[in-house]
């Protein structure tokens, strides 16, 4: 249990979690206003029934005649009043639950909305499984304190004060010594809630756990279906159950003590109600009737006062969950434009001996590149120049940084400034949107989205026409593939849909880019999964195609690396070598080591006949 000393909750800070969603109280406020004031008119019928069982009582103990017909009205009357309780009830739960609602909406779309601006960083650093439990548990617990939160808060204040004052017109003294047991109530909730807030962030953490182990027990299946570990999986995947189900309960265990005694408190103070009150009623201080309505306002107060501890506890759980959304809220993408509008920052320094009218030219000059937070650099004093319309390749055994080079182009990986140029502007002073729109990459790892094959290759462009989409899907040699398909062009694939093989998947990613008809096409060891003579095929019919743009191709195969005008080498981040394929083999350096072992693997590859 936590000490009374650190009890006191920073109230204030609290609140303030909640700042963000204060432009959806302000847009929503007529039915905001329109909700609390049903909330309190069933507040109000709700305080008047005492009132109304006082007369009948009162009816019965003085009246000699006619106590039938009276006794009869007031018994119509609280119909009435329970017919009006329950539609304003019905009124104020459309309204304020309703308004909880739309928060959850709007702080969904606006979480997501902003996860989307993120750089990639951001998604190696997060799990997905935390993510995913701040967009379900965490909006759930903000949009119950923005709900039930509110309504407990309205209810417990008007409805405890309201109740008390009428306690007080009825006896005053009655009504103090009926509310001793107030203060215990407030301390044990302060205590049990603080108690409960802490183990409510321990449930969210093992459940966010839960999640991605089982994103990640999915995703991988097919690798723990080929190596049988199906029983470890269950294995790992049971342990995080029970962990989150040991949380649970904890929670469960505070909540379950927390109701009983609060009843046992306030029950308490009934039971001397009873004995006092029923003393002052024989000794005529108060009427029989004032008793009985005395009960029952004492009645009434056990859901305010419940809700006072509710409150507090709802209003934690909120806090504590938008603490950790604004977390994400206010991370600011590590990549961002520059600043100016549309990206017309400073100019910074120019690529020498890069025509600025060209458009796809590339240039690297004097580029050092570490991953953030590493201290060795992955590319050091890279010097090298792509003149648009040529077709470039870049070789190097894995590891020499290839894949890293290829990222910065399009600012996936942010290099320093002054040492990246694209059509001779440094890409630190180009918006991402004006770079990225010049630079369609293909990398190793493919995604199909669950969608038509179309919208796969449109991705999300209107202005593409159905034959573009096909010719790009000839390009990349899975036209007929497609065609055949049940739907042709509109059937499903992914989740919903079927399932591509992976060369399938590669293909269809290259008809993709090549749709874009970018100026420049970055082809990062894109086409591994095909074997090496439908990668010739749809590399020959790519630069066919793309005769005066620029491509950037990273392969293993000597047969697409030989097409190209120039080729690069890497080694350890270094460029090692550069030229055409002749003149590299006549190098005799890295080059034609690495060329000497790719022949063996393709003729392997070929069935086992030596060509070149
Ligand atoms: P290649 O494409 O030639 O195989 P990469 O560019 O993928 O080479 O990798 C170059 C080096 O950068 C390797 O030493 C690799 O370990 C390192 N590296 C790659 N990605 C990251 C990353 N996200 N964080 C830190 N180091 C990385």
């Amino acid at each position: 249990m936590p000490s009374l000393k650190n009890l006191t909750v920073p109230f204030k800070p609290t609140f303030r979690n909640f700042q963000p969603l204060w432009i959806y109280f302000v847009k929503n406020r007529w039915a905001l206003v329109a909700g609390v004031l049903s909330l309190l008119v069933v507040d109000f019928l709700q305080l008047m029934i005492p009132l109304i069982i006082k007369k009948a009582i009162n009816i019965l103990v003085v009246q000699t005649s006619g106590v039938g017909a009276l006794l009869v009205k007031q018994g119509v009357t609280i119909g009435m009043i329970a017919l009006l309780i329950a539609l304003f009830r019905y009124v104020w739960r459309r309204l304020l639950l309703g308004h909880s609602r739309k928060v959850e909406q709007g702080l969904r779309d606006r979480l997501y909305g902003h996860i989307q601006t993120l750089s990639r960083s951001f998604f190696q650093n997060t799990k997905t499984g935390d993510l995913m439990s701040r967009a379900i548990n965490d909006i759930n617990a903000v949009r119950m304190a923005c709900g039930m939160g509110l309504v407990a808060l309205v209810d417990g204040f008007i409805l405890g004060t309201a109740a008390i004052g009428f306690m007080m017109s009825i006896d005053w003294r009655l009504t103090l010594i009926s509310l001793i047991p107030a203060p215990v109530v407030v301390v044990v909730t302060r205590m049990v809630t603080q108690q409960m807030s802490a183990r409510f962030e321990r449930v969210q953490k093992s459940f966010s756990d839960l999640t991605e182990q089982a994103r990640e027990s999915f995703s991988g299946i097919r690798v723990i279906k080929a190596h049988q570990r199906e029983g470890w999986e269950y294995g790992r995947m049971k342990a995080r159950g029970e962990q989150y189900v040991g949380e649970s309960m904890h929670l469960a265990r505070t909540l379950a003590l927390f109701f009983p005694l609060m009843t046992l408190i306030t029950n308490a103070g009934l039971a001397v109600v009873i004995l006092l009150g029923g003393r002052y009623t024989i000794l005529g201080t108060i009427t029989p009737g004032d008793f009985v309505a005395f009960i029952a306002y004492l009645n009434l107060l056990t859901w305010p006062v419940m809700a006072m501890g509710w409150v507090v506890s709802l209003i934690q759980r909120g806090s504590a969950s938008m603490r950790r959304i604004n977390g994400i809220l206010e991370a600011v993408p590590e990549i961002q434009d520059p600043g100016g509008e549309n990206g017309r920052g400073p100019q910074g320094k120019r690529a020498e001996g890069v025509s600025e009218k060209a458009e796809g030219s590339i240039a690297f000059s004097g580029l050092n590149f570490r991953y953030p937070g590493q201290k060795e650099y992955v590319l050091k004093d890279v010097n090298l120049k792509i003149r648009a319309g040529e077709t470039i390749a870049i070789v190097g055994r894995v590891g020499s940084g290839k894949t890293t080079l290829l990222q910065i182009v399009p600012r996936l990986l942010n290099p320093p400034e002054s040492m990246v140029f694209v059509d001779g502007r440094d890409i630190r002073n180009l918006s991402l949107n004006t770079l990225r729109k010049k630079i369609g990459f293909v990398s190793q790892d493919v995604f199909i989205f669950s969608d038509t094959v179309y919208n796969n290759v449109a991705f999300g462009t209107d202005d593409v026409t159905d034959e573009e989409v096909r010719q790009a899907l000839s390009v990349a040699g899975i036209r007929e593939e497609m065609e055949a398909l049940d739907k042709g062009l509109g059937t499903l694939l992914g989740e919903r849909g079927i399932t591509l093989s992976g060369g399938q998947r590669q293909r269809l990613t290259i008809a993709r880019a090549v749709v874009g008809d970018f100026p420049i096409l970055i082809l990062d060891d894109a086409l591994s999964m095909v074997d090496t003579r439908t990668e010739a095929g749809i590399l020959n019919r790519i630069l066919d195609l793309r005769q005066d743009r620029t491509n950037v191709i990273v392969s293993h195969r000597v047969s697409t690396i030989r097409r190209a005008d120039r080729i690069f080498v890497f080694d350890h981040g270094s460029l090692k070598e550069e030229g055409t394929h002749e003149s590299l083999i006549l190098l005799r350096g890295i080059y034609a080591a690495l060329y000497e072992e790719q022949i063996l693997s393709e003729s392997l590859e070929n069935g086992g006949v030596i060509s070149s």
